[in-house]
């Protein structure tokens, strides 16, 4: 393990010790991921240890990270990991450096009302569904392990407590630029920005202007992965500026949810009261955050602020217009089609349409399409929206579309964008609700199907379809 990050200034970080738990027990080990990370075989009772933060390696660095960040608009000029530790971080051949940290850990000097403690439920959660985004092949941070700590922590009510230890390329959020930009400490923005640069963006380095690259390279991992959301029907649920990730990966699984019915306006976060991170408004929103962003970075792209403001609204510009084309592309190639055609790009605004007035399941919707497609059976497509004379007009200009290229090609590009398992919020609730009653079956049967979400599975149905009447979720909850 070694520690790049805490060779940067003491003002970047507070020096942490996890705080013991009492009776550690390993929920999950994610072997696969650990090999990949060339991480040595561990016996039981040791990850117990190491990753309840019991007894952490001995090279490790123990810091939380110093932020701060928008909060829903609002400027908050200090957070930091206020139940985080990073243990450090590993040079791995397959991914680069990684940092890894512990979620859970115990309190901070960043914990401010909280108890530096997270409950057994968001452990889960963040553990399912990062883990089916990477499989999704959706950047995001890993979880290595999940632990039942043996104690409890008090939220709404008594739970039981979970510690997660969460991979990251690195734990550097716009919300860092904003807590020393704020402070008007430009040293330490131009120590950080070198930092990110070195870590995350080596090909920029000799750039003439590289704090203008910076932020369009930012910006251009960003626009990829809000559209690979939007394509899947992730809604983030926070996008505040502290949990957007410099590295580009989705990052903080809060108050996340998978849409099912669809609906751009679509909201569950308890927190997201006017709506300001709805399904349809995550690239809007995007853009917001690069704004932040840009306006640390301002003085550095050009010591005349009028200059500097034309050269970011290029960038913006070109934020939009990549952001823009890349959902419709993703979305024509959910439908198999070529974006940048007319007649395509109107085939599928029609589709969402009717998804939007029939109310039918994102994902069922598209998974059903691959089906029609491959078996010649439009009945459960169909099916959706109640056999309607619009969606059957639909499919037959659809297939008119399609008919120049090969069946094949069209279904390999299909299906390997249209998941038949995601991880639903009812499926993760009933994990949820079994794991605090000490039985993990469910948490492990999910996780399996969901590592191979665009294949069909024999005896899977119930995790491919959409939540019955009584089984829909309406809220989630961060769970802090
Ligand atoms: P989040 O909503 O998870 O992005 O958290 C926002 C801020 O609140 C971060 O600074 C977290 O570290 C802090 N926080 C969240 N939950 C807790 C907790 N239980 N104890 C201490 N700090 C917390
Ligand atoms: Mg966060």
């Amino acid at each position: 393990m070694s520690n790049t990050y805490s060779e940067l200034p003491d003002i970047f970080y507070e020096k942490v010790e996890p705080i013991p738990v009492s009776d550690p027990k390993v929920i999950a080990f994610n072997s696969r991921l650990a090999k990949e990370l060339g991480i040595k075989e561990i016996d039981n009772k040791n990850i117990a240890k190491i990753f309840s933060g019991n007894e952490p390696p001995e090279n490790s660095s123990l810091i939380s990270l110093r932020y701060a960040g928008h909060q829903f608009g609002t400027f908050v000029n200090q957070l930091g990991d206020g139940r985080a530790v990073l243990l450090g971080e590993l040079d791995t051949k397959n991914y680069g450096r990684l940092d890894v940290q512990l979620k859970g850990s115990g309190l901070t000097p960043f914990s401010r009302q909280g108890d530096g403690r997270s409950a057994l439920g968001p452990v889960i959660r963040e553990y399912i569904v990062s883990e089916a985004m990477f499989h999704l092949g959706i950047p995001t941070t890993r979880s290595l392990c999940a632990i039942d700590t043996g104690d409890k922590v008090m939220r709404d009510s008594i739970l039981p407590g979970g510690i997660l230890t969460r991979i990251a390329r690195s734990h550097i959020r716009i919300g860092t630029f904003e807590y020393f930009a704020s402070r008007e400490d430009w040293d330490n923005v131009e120590k950080l920005l070198n930092y990110s640069i070195n870590r995350h963006y080596q090909e920029i380095k000799s750039s003439d202007n590289k704090a203008l690259e910076f932020l369009r390279s930012v910006a251009s991992r960003q626009s990829d992965l809000v559209s690979d959301w939007m394509g899947i029907g992730f809604i983030h649920g926070v996008m505040n500026t502290d949990n957007i990730s410099i590295p580009g990966e989705t990052i903080d699984y809060g108050p996340c949810a998978f849409i099912d019915s669809y609906d751009p306006m679509k909201v569950f976060s308890s927190i997201d009261h006017q709506g300001r991170y709805a399904f349809g408004n995550q690239p809007q929103i995007c853009l917001w955050n690069m704004y932040c962003l840009a306006g640390c970075l301002m003085k550095f792209i050009d010591q005349d602020m009028s200059k500097a403001k034309e050269k970011v609204e290029g960038v913006m510009q070109e934020f939009v217009e990549n952001i823009n084309a890349k959902i419709l592309q993703v979305l024509c190639t959910k439908v198999g089609l070529e974006s940048e055609i007319t007649e395509n790009e109107q085939s599928i605004k029609d589709l969402l349409n009717l998804m939007k007035s029939h109310e039918t399941d994102y994902t069922q919707t598209f998974s059903s399409l691959n089906y029609y497609l491959e078996f010649n059976d439009s009945k459960p497509f169909l099916n959706l929206f109640e056999n309607n004379k619009d969606i059957t007009s639909w499919l037959e200009k659809w297939e008119k579309l399609i008919q120049d290229q090969s069946k094949q090609s069209i279904l390999n590009k299909m299906k390997s964008i249209n998941p038949i398992y995601i991880p639903r919020n009812h499926l993760i609730e009933e994990v949820i609700e079994s794991a605090n009653e000490g039985d993990f079956s469910l948490f492990h049967q999910l996780n399996k199907v969901l590592e191979t979400p665009f294949s069909f599975q024999e005896d899977s149905e119930n995790y491919s379809l959409a939540p019955k009447e009584n089984q829909i979720v309406k809220q989630t909850f961060c769970g802090t």
